[in-house]
């Protein structure tokens, strides 16, 4: 009998009310774990364990919370085959990028220990004689660490390490999906001699756990990454009361290709953009906005590239595209195709189930050509297809990159350093990318989206104190 993984409440594993069993969406057939979902009243203690242990550990000492996080950080690098195989089964990503993600997860808490000895403040200079001023950043208090599973080691390092660093306590709910993996990130924190309550994990449904983390009157601050419906509601919960919140979600990211682009990066660059991670990225490439005079051309590329890619099994060599993480996402993408073709899309290739000994949740790459106004093209499949328009001019293009009512990512194909730079200027995102893939981001650099994806100060890298923490401003006068 498999092991149940559970809950860490108050420096204490506990089980829940109900036990599950998270799938391999690569093989029906291997389970991956069993864990136990908390309820409310679990989320409520781990909250209140939190706040109790919130004085000493805002006033510990820098180096301490730095030691922490740098024993993290080298768990999970010493073990990223090991947790990238974990992975790889609970999630569906490439064996390659599920121990790359892991990597990732581990320079995160790196990064962040060395962030933690660095005070961020300044002095000002004050009008009146014998008064000093200054402005210094204090700690929020208790943080509810909300994370989606598409991203499950990356995603929660982002933002437990900065919360932690800075002197924060923090309730950790990872996505049911990838409960193992949320499980082992725990388990690592759990042995790196925090304090009991500093850090805890509830795993549990949305709607009951991150509900009660979103509604809580003890959680001064929620980091959030997923969908824009979760996050608005989230929103509401948080500013009923004043909490802090920051938030992440998805987004139809344009590529647009120009004329003068070389074709074949810019085919490379919508392969990787759209369908690498099956597609489901915050930053994928949902809509190839392609000029009229290669419009042709780029398709009929991009359609022989997508035919050599391997779609199977996660762990397998060779693999390029793993499986749909779920069976609700892969009805998702298939009710996606359905509205697609009943506006009148036209199907390039793909979007087939495929068959394997597994019985894993395996879809072949979709291409579709859309045109201005279809439906599809206002929805987000979050999943490997990708919408191709074809714009007149440059003009066009970039105006069709704008339509989008959100913007975690834009990007541009093109040889021409001015309309590289009018892009760079005008596109309406949080990140724009030339000549590269929309998908793919540095981890000391600050990440953030535009429009209805975001809210908030941004992720990752220095930037994470001005979420992380609050401004404090003295005058001082002896
Ligand atoms: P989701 O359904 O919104 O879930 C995100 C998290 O919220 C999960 O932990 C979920 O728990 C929890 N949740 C669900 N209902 C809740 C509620 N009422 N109150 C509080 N928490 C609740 O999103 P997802 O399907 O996991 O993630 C995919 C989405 O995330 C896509 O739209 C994608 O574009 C977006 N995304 C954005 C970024 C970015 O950085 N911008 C990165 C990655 C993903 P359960 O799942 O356990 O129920």
């Amino acid at each position: 009998m498999r092991a149940v993984l559970k809950n860490f409440i108050n420096g204490h594993w506990e089980g829940g009310v109900t036990t599950a069993t998270s799938e391999n969406p690569s093989d029906l057939s291997a389970p991956v774990a069993d864990y136990a979902r908390a309820d409310g009243r679990q989320a409520e203690a781990a909250v209140e364990a939190a706040r109790e242990a919130f004085p000493n550990w805002s006033r510990s000492m820098p180096q301490r919370r730095a030691d922490v996080l740098d024993s993290v950080g080298a768990e999970l690098l010493a073990r990223r085959d090991e947790l990238g195989s974990l992975l790889a089964r609970e999630e569906g990503k490439t064996l390659p990028e599920a121990v790359g993600e892991v990597a990732r997860a581990g320079q995160i808490f790196r990064f962040f220990a060395g962030e933690a000895l660095r005070i961020p403040g300044e002095k000002l200079a004050c009008v009146r004689p014998d008064i000093e001023v200054d402005v210094t950043r204090e700690p929020l208090g208790v943080v509810a660490v909300i994370a989606p599973w598409n991203f499950p080691f990356a995603h929660p390092a982002s933002k437990i390490a900065p919360a932690l660093a800075f002197g924060n306590t923090v309730v950790f709910k990872p996505a049911e999906l990838v409960a193992a993996c949320g499980w082992a990130l725990a388990d690592i924190l759990a042995r790196a001699g925090l304090p009991a309550g500093v850090f805890n994990l509830v795993n549990g449904s949305g709607r009951q756990v991150g509900r009660v983390l979103a509604e809580h009157p003890g959680v001064d601050a929620i980091t959030f990454t997923g969908s824009q419906a979760t996050g608005r509601h989230v929103l509401q919960q948080a500013a009923a009361r004043g909490a802090k919140v920051q938030l992440e979600t998805g987004g139809r990211n344009p590529l647009v290709v120009l004329a003068d682009a070389d074709l074949d990066r810019a085919v490379e660059c919508a392969l990787q953009g759209a369908f690498h991670s099956t597609g489901q990225r915050c930053t994928a490439s949902r809509r190839l906005i392609v000029e009229a005079g290669v419009h042709e051309a780029f398709v009929q590329k991009l359609r022989q590239r997508m035919r050599q890619l391997q779609v199977g099994h996660a762990e397998e060599r060779g693999t390029d595209i793993g499986p749909v993480a779920s069976r609700a996402l892969l009805d998702g993408n298939l009710s996606y195709l359905d509205v697609a073709r009943a506006q009148g899309a036209e199907h390039v290739c793909g979007g087939e189930l495929l068959q394997r000994r597994t019985r894993g949740h395996f879809m072949a790459p979709a291409l579709f050509l859309a045109a201005v106004g279809q439906r599809a093209l206002r929805d987000e499949a979050f999943g490997p297809i990708a919408m191709v328009l074809r714009a007149a001019d440059y003009e066009q293009a970039l105006a069709l990159a704008n339509e989008s009512p959100d913007g975690p990512c834009a990007g541009i194909c093109t040889s021409s350093l001015k309309h590289a730079t009018h892009f760079r200027r005008h596109a309406r995102a949080g990140t724009v990318m030339a000549n590269l893939p929309t998908a793919g981001v540095d981890d000391p650099v600050p990440f953030g989206g535009r429009k209805a994806s975001a809210f908030g100060s941004r992720e990752q890298g220095r930037h994470a104190s001005e979420f992380f923490t609050t401004m404090k401003t003295a005058y001082l006068c002896a």
